[in-house]
């Protein structure tokens, strides 16, 4: 891999590039799947990434006719990447098995060994038999959804496509590596006023609240909505408050810590709810919920904006879902798309049919949606949420630290890249941007 990063870093072309050989291993992020047991009878809490998070050389794939060789030059860490390593709620090698039986290109990712990692920021280095519209030396961010093209079901919205799967979650050969292998219709611009990290960190999350705050397929935000976000500058909350912002609504930005409020406020979210210093406890106790706190969160809500949110952006989960139901203003929307603190939900069922209110279930983006958004990205219309970075030797620790709740936005890492801030192509634009717009996140990394 060094002489292909050589050759990008002296701006070698993408004749050049072609031409260079594709190593027969590369450096990589993995887990293994004889250490699958290894947290028995431990608390999720005290499940160490550094320990289940390997770096080390593993084989290069062969390479499908529509698929794509990107060196990768930044990557991040999803919460993906924390479930797989903390082998919660169930290993990912289920997922490499059962797309190993589909076919002989689906059978390269059933290994002892499952290369994580869904975003990536590189430069295509060769491409398969069947790709049309991207060549070596192209410079891309990667998205995460992976489909079948020659499936019907995915024909409509990809997302609905019977074999959809997330890249480097569900599929093997993810992007926290020095080399990814990815299907052509995952590969999109990288925004050329971006550093490679930048450019990396923002694929999976931005996309994802793009479906569930713009998309008709998911929260269709009116100007004018209010949206209650938990989780405001976290990875998706962090991209759900700037399309609030940019499409004509209130955001209420939920948030655990006085610097997370502060972030918001930067970013233009006028209402804050800090939920530790409010101490609102909607469970009594491991099996009971406490209506009086749901009420207590609906009064703020109502103190800050005069109304009930139309939309409640759900991602905590079994902890906060009775609360965002209740909350949710007669007729609006509760668009969910994961439970991170649990998903056997619990909620009061007269609260959502008496006020007509609906639960919108939401995963991932389809190509186009995924579009969308990275060309927000790169016309400087959303900013990137990067709040640190680290070598891909420290993946263990970029992951335990989002595993615990110690990060705010999005923790990039560095795979090929020897250092921060390189790969802007377009200072100019960068400058009319704004330094203090793009980088607001690293003042608390
Ligand atoms: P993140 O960067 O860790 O942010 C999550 C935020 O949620 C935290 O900043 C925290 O904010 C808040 N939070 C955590 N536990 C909470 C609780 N019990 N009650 C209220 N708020 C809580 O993670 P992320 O990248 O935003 O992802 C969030 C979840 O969405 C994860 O489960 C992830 O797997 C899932 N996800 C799903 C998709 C999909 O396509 N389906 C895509 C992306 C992410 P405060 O402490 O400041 O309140």
């Amino acid at each position: 891999m060094q002489q292909i990063l050589e050759a990008i870093q002296s701006g070698a072309s993408g004749d050049d590039l072609a031409h260079l050989p594709i190593p027969e291993s590369y450096r990589a992020a993995f887990v293994k799947k004889d250490e699958t047991d290894m947290w028995e009878g431990v608390p999720s809490a005290d499940k160490d990434p550094r320990k289940s998070l390997h770096v080390a050389e593993v084989a290069t794939p062969e390479l499908a006719p529509d698929e794509a060789y990107v060196a990768v030059m930044a990557s991040a860490i999803n919460f993906n990447t924390v479930w797989t390593s903390i082998f919660e709620p169930l290993p990912t090698f289920g997922f490499l098995s059962r797309l190993g039986k589909e076919s002989r290109w689906g059978a390269r990712h059933d290994l002892p060994y499952h290369v994580v990692g869904s975003d990536a920021a590189g430069v295509v280095v060769k491409v398969g038999s069947a790709v049309r519209n991207w060549k070596p030396g192209d410079r891309v961010t990667v998205h995460c959804n992976s489909v079948d093209d020659q499936d019907p079901s995915a024909h409509d919205d990809s997302m609905l496509g019977a074999n959809q799967r997330i890249w480097g979650f569900e599929t093997n050969f993810g992007g926290l590596a020095d080399l990814t292998v990815v299907k052509a219709n995952q590969l999109m611009p990288k925004p050329a006023h971006l550093s490679w990290e930048e450019a990396a960190c923002n694929a999976l999350c931005n996309s994802t609240s793009y479906r569930m705050i713009v998309s008709k397929h998911a929260g269709a935000m009116k100007q004018g909505d209010a949206v209650l976000i938990w989780g405001a500058t976290g990875g998706i909350g962090g991209y759900a408050v700037q399309y609030v912002l940019n499409g004509g609504g209130t955001p209420v930005g939920v948030v655990s810590s006085p610097e997370r409020a502060e972030l918001l406020r930067e970013m233009g979210c006028e209402h804050v709810i800090d939920r530790k210093a409010n101490g609102y406890k909607f469970w009594s106790d491991e099996h009971t919920q406490d209506e009086s706190e749901w009420r207590r969160l609906g009064k703020d809500v109502r103190s800050l904006i005069g109304r009930d949110p139309d939309i409640v952006f759900e991602h905590p989960g079994r902890s906060t879902f009775g609360a965002s139901v209740f909350v949710a203003a007669r007729g609006g929307k509760i668009v969910t798309c994961a439970a991170t603190s649990g998903y056997m939900i619990e909620y009061d069922n007269r609260h959502l049919w008496m006020k007509l209110k609906s639960i919108v279930s939401s995963h991932f983006a389809n190509y186009q949606e995924a579009w969308n958004a990275n060309r927000l990205v790169a016309e400087g219309k959303i900013q990137p949420l990067l709040s640190r970075v680290h070598p891909l030797t420290e993946v263990g620790e970029a992951a335990l630290a989002v595993h615990h709740n110690e990060t705010e936005g999005k923790v990039g890492v560095l795979c090929l890249a020897p250092s921060e801030g390189l790969g802007i192509d377009d200072p100019a634009f960068r400058e009319q941007v704004g330094e203090d717009k793009i980088t607001r996140f690293r003042r608390l990394g």
